[in-house]
């Protein structure tokens, strides 16, 4: 037993690496505890979260409320499925289709499930509403998507170590560049059901739309007859400064893809929120799952649409923000290319000459900030909403610490 002698670190390592499938690299931090922006790992080191599990901990670990309401629902019912009624599960939809402005609420459980689920619809809205040939329907989405993981997502995903090895594809999709109205313009046909689109492209690096964009994919949807999809799991509820990033160009989509932090860092929750007109055409047995709105999940989901009724954590977003992205950008030019982003919400851009992503986050944990490289050279900044201004400060001055050059 050599692996006793190992420390902790190391030894949970050795766990994860013989007994788990490789398919993620992390950094070599064990994590043991969580509470608000800090995490301590196995060693007894705290950490400032900065990543917030890619935003689904927008209100920080283990939010009091949140996990009050999870606690009292453990004590009564946890899962019926939906063969059965529950007491949590209307109220969850109506308060969810209150805060986002929606008629109905389809409630699943992961990200790339709300965002299958949506491209169901839309395509059964394509056949039975506007009237597209059976089996003909497209959807239109953006080059460097991120919207999961599936065989169908992945189908028109634009990064190879997605694809790669898991054909034969799900067709049906069109893929344009991100940004161009004009290419957009060019691949929308009466046969297309939908344009599926982040309005910001977290995993592509934080990268946000020219301004005008957004607003005029839904004049051409409006135009063609064709429903806009966004795409808000990782860029909704409250990340960019209000509830949607949608929001900042006052656009309103025909529906939404929200999971992340719906589920309070507690447990998966998601759902496609969107318009009767739309989400109406779904029948008994047509879509579900098993897990999708139960107790547990309501419970908690309902606690966080109740942190984002107050407005809160969208206002502290766009003030801790607007300091995130000054601060940030005194470091451009020294050391860093670029910084994007909305909100509490940055992609910094590392200068060519500077570490790796991935040498930059390993450089930051052992300052006691938490990171993730995205792409190469972007270090994604996404702390929790509820972080502290000091706490802030520390963590972007761990960032200075590393990537800022002289000159
Ligand atoms: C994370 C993410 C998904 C997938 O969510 P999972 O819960 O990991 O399946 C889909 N779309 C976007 C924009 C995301 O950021």
């Amino acid at each position: 037993m050599t692996a006793t002698f190992l420390p902790a670190t190391e030894q949970f390592i050795a766990l994860d690496e013989e007994w788990s499938t490789h398919n993620y690299h992390p950094l070599p931090v064990v994590i043991s505890h969580g509470e608000g922006a800090w995490v301590t790992d196995v060693e007894g080191r705290r950490y400032l979260d900065f990543l917030s599990g890619y935003s689904s901990l927008n209100f920080g670990h283990r939010h009091p409320d949140l996990v009050a309401a999870a606690v009292e629902q453990l004590g009564r019912v946890t899962l019926t499925s939906r063969a059965f009624h529950h007491d949590r599960f209307g109220a969850f939809c109506r308060e969810l289709a209150e805060l986002t402005g929606t008629d109905l609420v389809l409630a699943m459980n992961s990200g790339a499930e709300a965002v299958e689920s949506a491209i169901k619809v839309a395509r059964k809205w394509a056949y039975r509403v506007k009237g597209v040939p059976a089996g003909e329907a497209e959807i239109v989405v953006a080059g460097s998507n991120f919207h999961g993981r599936t065989t169908t997502i992945v189908s028109f995903s634009t990064d190879d170590t997605a694809r790669d090895d898991f054909g034969p594809f799900t067709p049906g999709f069109r893929v344009v560049r991100y940004g161009s109205l004009d290419d957009l313009r060019a691949a929308v046909t009466d046969r297309t059901a939908a344009v599926l689109l982040e309005p910001v492209q977290g995993e592509a690096g934080v990268v946000v739309p020219p301004a005008g964009y957004l607003r005029g994919v839904r004049e051409l949807c409006d135009e063609r007859g064709v429903l806009m999809i966004a795409d808000e799991i990782q860029s909704g509820l409250g990340r960019t400064g209000e509830l949607f990033a949608l929001d900042h160009e006052g656009v309103r989509a025909d529906l939404y893809t929200l999971g992340k932090a719906l589920g309070g860092g507690i447990l998966p929750v998601s759902a496609v929120v969107g318009s009767r007109d739309v989400l109406g055409v779904l029948r008994p047995g047509e879509h579900g799952s098993t897990f999708g709105g139960n107790p547990l999940a309501c419970a908690v989901g309902r606690a966080v649409v109740r942190l984002l009724a107050t407005g809160e954590y969208q206002r502290r977003s766009r003030e801790l923000g607007a300091h995130l992205h000054a601060r940030l950008g005194e470091l451009v030019g020294h050391g860093v290319a670029e910084v994007r982003g909305r909100g509490l919400w940055a992609g910094v851009e590392i200068a060519p000459g500077g570490p790796r992503g991935r040498e930059a986050s390993e450089a930051l944990a052992g300052l006691g900030v938490l990171c993730k490289e995205t792409q190469d050279t972007t270090l994604r900044v996404a702390p929790p909403l509820m972080i502290s201004r000091e706490d802030l400060d520390r963590g972007i001055d761990a960032i200075g610490q590393v990537l800022r050059t002289r000159g």
